[in-house]
């Protein structure tokens, strides 16, 4: 079970914010001009363009500034790598990389130079079982030829973990992968059988599709305990066919047995979603009211990984998201918070992490960490359902409300995606009401502090908000933008044993209510994602695409 515990002690360590200095390596090519190669935190290894040859160039590559990696020719990338780890050693059956800078490389970042992608991470890890995932200066990772890239003289590919089920829309796609159950009991209990398929693994293809875990100690603690009952002793050496045990308790809703309330439930909720009409507000979103929330902020900046850190990347997704919607829709459209530095304007480069944040209620409540932050989660759907009641007040249409949350997550690192969390019908309670005592002067407190919804508000609040869900995923896709392998869509959280919904979506009187985990921090291709702002800009994009394709 190595490889998967051994992830943890990396995983769970807050990651710098201050990324280390790049390393520097002056060569010459093979006609004797100088270059220079320069490996950064997180963003790999590129190369001054000037001077090189045009046989060391990729398609499309032009020689001048600098070039990545990925824009050279084959032959380009082999001089590449020996020139700036001159200690490996390159022979008939692969490479022995002799790590140079345990700062600035990762196994990802050998896997994507050596094998032309990091996904293969957990390849190269099984290659080399006995070396820690936190590399140290002088280990050295054997990379056998069949794992280098095709242009380094291998076989490697990216990995293909695609199933049938990827096309298929939430509700075919989760009917599917309960098809590929069985249900048992033997001397342990009830469960569920399983058989791993090509490609699959316990914790991603078993835990995170088949249970409500996401939590990377979680997902890896539940894969061993499954593992243990499945009698599977090696977790890496796991063959497809092999038979997996599920418990029956630890089973999202979904994949419960016939009979039980779980599964009643959860069949309510898709004929909810098939009988809901969708609503009509035309192209530029007349009459729709949108609350725009982006989690975290001052002195809470969410989760960190990858050198970069959740409040100010999900802020700049959401101003890119207001700026869309105001420049191109007639929307009414409000934030939840606001940054006194940045103001409302989107940034091209994030360095450190702003550490002031106001929630916008009267008056504007400091996340200054003097009140709990606690206090400040709660007042964002105060506040949003104040101004969804004065838009009803004003003879708006309760079905064109829209609240979003941004968030980022911080997961196993070989998930990516963006995973959206809707209200479950079932851990709405019928009452709410939030103890006065804890914000003081705001205002919005005294009167939308307390809601209360009905078992038919539950069950529609779910059922829209999977449709706009599926909306979403849809316009992300066609974006291009990496969407969450299995079962992107949750109703659940589950973290030490209790089941909650955030409480900025259980609480929201808005027709339509998302949490959006825009990416996976800890994923080194999503950490680079969200640190680009043309990404940024085009997951925003897709966000409005999608809400207009929403209400037509
Ligand atoms: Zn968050």
């Amino acid at each position: 079970m190595g490889g998967l515990s051994l992830l943890l002690p990396a995983l769970l360590a807050a990651p710098p914010v201050q990324a280390p200095a790049p390393a520097q390596v002056h060569a010459r090519t093979p006609d004797g001009r100088a270059v220079v190669l320069r490996l950064q935190f997180k963003k790999g290894l590129s190369l001054e363009a000037r001077h090189l040859p045009k046989a060391f160039l990729g398609p499309g590559a032009r020689p001048q500034g600098w070039l990545s990696f990925d824009q050279l020719s084959p032959a380009g990338k082999r001089w590449a790598l020996a020139a700036f780890f001159p200690k490996d050693r390159w022979h008939r059956d692969g490479v022995r990389h002799v790590v140079a800078y345990p700062e600035l490389e990762s196994v990802w970042t050998i896997a994507a130079l050596f094998t032309g992608h990091g996904q293969n991470y957990d390849r190269l890890m099984a290659e080399n079982p006995d070396l820690p995932e936190k590399l140290r200066a002088g280990d050295v990772w054997q990379i056998p030829r069949p794992l280098l890239s095709v242009d380094l003289g291998g076989q490697s590919r990216e990995p293909d973990r695609s199933q049938p089920e990827d096309g298929l829309d939430d509700e075919a796609r989760v009917a599917a992968y309960r098809a590929l159950l069985t249900y048992g009991e033997d001397a342990q209990g009830k469960y569920a059988a399983y058989h791993l398929r090509k490609g699959e693994a316990l914790y991603s293809s078993v835990v995170m599709r088949y249970t409500d875990r996401v939590d990377p100690k979680a997902v890896n603690d539940l894969a061993e305990e499954i593992a243990r009952r499945s009698g599977i002793e090696d977790l890496h050496g796991i063959q497809p066919g092999q038979l997996v045990k599920i418990p029956i308790a630890v089973l999202a809703d979904p994949f419960q047995p016939e009979g039980t309330a779980a599964l009643a439930e959860e069949r309510e909720v898709r004929a909810e979603v098939r009988r809901t009409a969708r609503v009509e507000a035309g192209p530029k979103l007349q009459g729709v009211r949108i609350v725009l929330d982006a989690g975290h902020g001052g002195v809470d900046i969410g989760a960190q990984a990858n050198g970069i850190w959740e409040s100010d990347f999900v802020y700049d997704i959401t101003m890119r998201v207001r700026r869309l919607l105001e420049e191109e829709t007639d929307a009414q459209v409000s934030s939840t918070i606001r940054y006194p530095g940045i103001g409302f304007r989107t940034r091209e480069i994030i360095r450190t992490p702003s550490r002031a944040a106001d929630i916008l209620t009267d008056p504007p409540f400091a996340n200054d960490g003097e009140r709990p932050n606690a206090v400040s989660v709660h007042l964002r759907w105060v506040l949003a359902n104040e101004l969804f009641t004065n838009f009803l007040r004003h003879k708006g249409d309760p079905k064109k409300t829209l609240f979003i949350s941004f968030h980022a997550d911080s997961l196993h690192p070989s998930s990516r995606g963006t995973m959206v969390y809707v209200p479950g019908a079932a851990l709405v309670p019928s009452h709410f009401a939030l103890a006065s005592n804890r914000a003081g002067r705001v205002a919005e407190m005294r009167r939308f502090s307390r809601v209360s919804f009905t078992p038919q508000q539950k069950l529609r609040g779910e059922a829209r908000s999977r449709q706009f869900s599926e909306v979403l995923l849809g316009a992300l896709q066609r974006a291009n933008i990496p969407v969450h392998r299995n079962r992107p869509i949750r109703n659940v959280v589950i973290r030490n044993g209790a089941k909650w919904v955030p409480a900025v979506i259980r609480y929201s009187l808005g027709a339509t209510k998302v949490l959006v985990e825009v990416a996976n921090l800890t994923n080194e291709d999503d950490a680079a994602n969200l640190r680009d702002p043309a990404f940024r800009e085009r997951y925003a994009a897709a966000v409005v695409s999608a809400i207009r394709a929403y209400y037509r």
